[in-house]
């Protein structure tokens, strides 16, 4: 059992870095709506995502959250960083 929930969580860190490299190139390191451009579902690669905005100042999204209506996945934004983590990764 121990190797099948390795298999499962050792695909995802390369769904997380893909997304996180992405910032950096694009010259910002903060969540913008512009981002909302370019960013897909790391699950389904459903775009575009929707985008609930909690607090922002004139340029960033503080908190909120992205969520893809396709596959019904949810990732928080927290101190103006999307958090793309597929959500099964935190529990347990
Ligand atoms: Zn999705």
């Amino acid at each position: 059992m121990d190797a099948v929930r390795y298999a499962k969580v050792k695909c995802q860190p390369s769904i997380v870095l893909r997304i996180i490299d992405i910032l950096p190139t694009l010259g910002v390191d903060k969540m913008k709506k512009e981002l909302m451009e370019i960013l897909a579902c790391p699950m389904c690669k459903h775009h575009p995502l929707d985008l609930r905005i909690d607090k922002q100042d004139d340029k960033e999204i503080i908190a909120g959250s992205i969520k893809c209506s396709k596959c019904g996945l949810e990732y928080p934004i927290e101190d103006g960083i999307p958090n793309m983590l597929p959500p099964e990764g935190s529990s347990d």
